[in-house]
């Protein structure tokens, strides 16, 4: 029996639709069949069905053969033809797990004093423990026929032994929930039938067990990496991770893990995999170092989420580290210290120790509301960029999110975000802090952020070229999805949006243009969506002069002191030849941030902070006196920062 239907799966069976689709089909007894011009697939294994490469307006036929194979039909087609079908679950390891690494930066300073890529704020000193885990090598054995059962036993035994594995780290208590997502993915490879056949089929032929899992593992993480899509292509490395814990299962050995790590260690590794870093003793790791990575890699993410300072892509002295004794990180500056003499390390000991004591005088104020003299709440909210950095923002006591910067769900991959995707990112966020307000700024691409999906001109000034705002305008095939995305998750929790870089009232009108269009669309389709308070970042010197006129526009001021102080003392933030000029406190920034906050006050809306001078505890009584009622900051600041409002406000 079979039916044929064209998708209308938005985005095509991409991830997480197709780990529902056959999660659906295995509900049926009867075999399924998937097949899309001449090829057909097994409908119960999601690798071979993300390899089929289904997408949006594809045409495609469901076969099923057995007992409940009307019923089976039904609800596949009923599921292929639902454009929302698969949205509105949030799988944090889907997101963790699409993460690129970035490219290796090398930047040697010199032999005992390396810079890498600053990716986790602070600093760590301890002994290096290396992690650089064996390649295991195809052993190529012919396994004579009588011999072949108990070699298939043997591989049998390899893939329960794994997925047991992979079970009991799921059970284990207190485990992060991005953490739990990344293992609960890769048991998903684990079991996957496509997997277990191909492997299976190899032995049954007369190929050693190791063999065949690397051969069967390798042949479908080529597929993966073959497919013109960067999530698709980050499976392979999944692919190729769980097939290594099956070889090893097989050796009858443990991969070089993290358990023994000791306490206090500083991890020196190549690279770390999703799988290793999710199951380590995270509290005994005092500090990261890889060779690969960059600020928007998964071991960052985890690193931030968990506080532990990590500088990464120090490039291939990153093997040297690990035969020496000390190792001394600056997660602030990416500086890493090989063997460091006892200056350095008596700077390093006196600075974690007064971090360490101040760490634990202020989680008294994690959960306090600080107040104005005169009884205004303050509202110390944090700086984000991404869901895996809302239990750091959480546990530090953030009221709300007063900057989610949505670049980073763009440039993390090398197409352009789903309007679905951007919908449950947004609405997981204003979940995870309500009642308090979510604020997410409109995409700020350009200046010295780029975007895969958008041709960006060259510019001789990048940072006054076609960024933010400007560039948003005039791509609402970017802008709109965007926006439509806010509208819908607005429905879901409390969102307020700002858009950055604005520097005339124009661009306001022009937004609320394409927001009315957006819903007129959303009506006409039925689709849920609630209005949410539109915003304007204050960071550029035009928007300081039009303040009062701007004020009469928005709902309120988020004032962006990072390129506010660039522009306004005509320094580019990048450029450390004139770093003394990048300085909030010259009396000419200070006087912008005067100018901004009076406006806003008189028009009665709310004036908000989200560049780094919000978190500096010498500038906040300040700011608080100029009529400032909101500060956003990264969550490490957010405790010291209600202290200061409590001591000085
Ligand atoms: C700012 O400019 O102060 C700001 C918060 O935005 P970004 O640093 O992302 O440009
Ligand atoms: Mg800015």
């Amino acid at each position: 029996m079979e039916r044929s239907t064209i998708v209308r799966v938005h985005d095509g069976l991409h991830a997480r639709p197709a780990t529902r689709f056959v999660n659906l089909a295995k509900g049926f007894e009867c075999d399924i069949e998937l097949i899309k011009a001449d090829k057909s697939i097994n409908a119960k294994s999601s690798v071979k069905l993300m390899l089929l490469g289904v997408k949006e307006n594809d045409e495609i036929t469901v076969r099923a053969t057995g007992a409940d194979a009307a019923e089976a039909i039904e609800a596949l087609i009923g599921f292929l033809e639902n454009p929302h079908s698969g949205t509105f679950e949030i799988n944090t390891a889907e997101k963790i797990k699409s993460v690129e690494v970035a490219p290796v930066a090398n930047n040697t300073v010199s032999h005992s004093h390396l810079r890498g890529v600053a990716a986790s704020e602070g600093l760590a000193i301890g002994k290096a423990f290396g992690f650089f885990p064996a390649v295991i090598d195809q052993e190529n054995r012919t396994i004579a026929k009588d011999a072949i059962p108990a070699e298939l036993a043997r591989l049998k035994q390899a893939f329960a032994t794994v997925q047991d594995r992979m079970n009991a780290s799921l059970e284990i208590d207190n485990l992060a929930a991005s953490d739990r997502g990344i293992i609960a993915a890769l048991k998903d490879i684990a079991c996957d039938q496509d997997l277990v056949d191909g492997a299976t089929t190899l032995v049954e032929s007369g190929m050693d067990a190791i063999s065949a899992v690397i051969g069967t593992t390798s042949r479908i993480a080529s597929d993966f990496a073959a497919i013109d899509d960067p999530y698709l292509n980050a499976r392979a490395d999944d692919m190729n991770a769980v097939g290594r814990q099956i070889c090893l299962a097989l050796l009858g050995q443990n991969d070089v893990n993290l358990d023994a790590i000791p306490e206090g260690s500083i991890l020196i590794a190549e690279d770390i995999g999703a799988w290793d870093l999710a199951r380590a003793p995270l509290k005994r790791i005092a500090g990261i170092v890889c060779g690969r990575g960059g600020a928007t890699s998964h071991v960052a993410i985890i690193a931030r989420a968990h506080g532990i300072p990590a500088v990464l892509g120090l490039g291939s002295d990153v093997q040297r580290l690990s035969n020496i004794g000390t190792v001394a990180i600056d997660g602030n500056s990416g500086e890493v210290f090989e063997d460091p003499d006892q200056e350095i390390v008596a700077r390093f000991q006196r600075k974690i120790a007064e971090a360490t004591a101040e760490k634990h005088a202020l989680s008294v104020f994690k959960d306090f509301i600080p107040k104005r003299a005169d009884g205004t709440i303050i509202e110390i909210a944090a700086n984000i960029g991404s869901l895996e950095e809302i239990e750091a923002a959480q546990e530090a006591g953030a009221m709300g999110v007063g900057l989610f910067r949505t670049e980073l769900l763009f440039m993390r991959h090398m197409h352009l975000p789903s309007e679905d995707f951007q919908t449950e990112t947004y609405a997981a966020l204003a979940t995870a802090f309500a009642p308090y307000p979510v604020i997410v700024r409109t995409l700020d691409i350009g200046g010295d952020k780029a975007v895969s999906g958008i041709d960006f001109p060259d510019e001789d000034n990048p940072f006054l070229g076609w960024r933010g705002i400007r560039m948003c305008l005039d791509r609402p095939d970017v802008f709109k999805p965007q926006l439509r995305a806010l509208l819908r998750a607005s429905a879901k929790g409390n969102i307020k949006v700002m858009l950055p870089m604005v520097s005339s009232i124009d661009e306001v009108h022009a937004t609320r243009a394409l927001i009315d269009e957006c819903i007129a669309e959303l009506k006409a389709e039925s689709q849920e969506y609630a209005l949410f308070g539109l915003g304007v970042m204050i960071e550029t010197p035009a928007a300081v002069l039009i303040a009062p006129a701007l004020a009469r526009e928005v709902a309120f001021f988020s004032i962006g002191t990072n390129d506010l102080t660039q522009y306004i003392m005509a320094a580019d933030r990048l450029n450390p030849t004139v770093a003394k000029l990048n300085d909030v406190t010259h009396p000419a920034v200070m006087t912008a941030i005067e100018m901004t906050t009076t406006a806003g006050v008189q028009a009665g809306i709310m004036v908000g902070m989200c560049g780094e001078a919000a978190g500096r505890p010498d500038l906040i009584p300040t700011f608080i006196k100029m009529g400032l009622t909101e500060l956003s900051m990264s969550p490490a600041s957010i405790q010291r920062a209600k202290k200061c409002v409590q001591d000085f406000g």
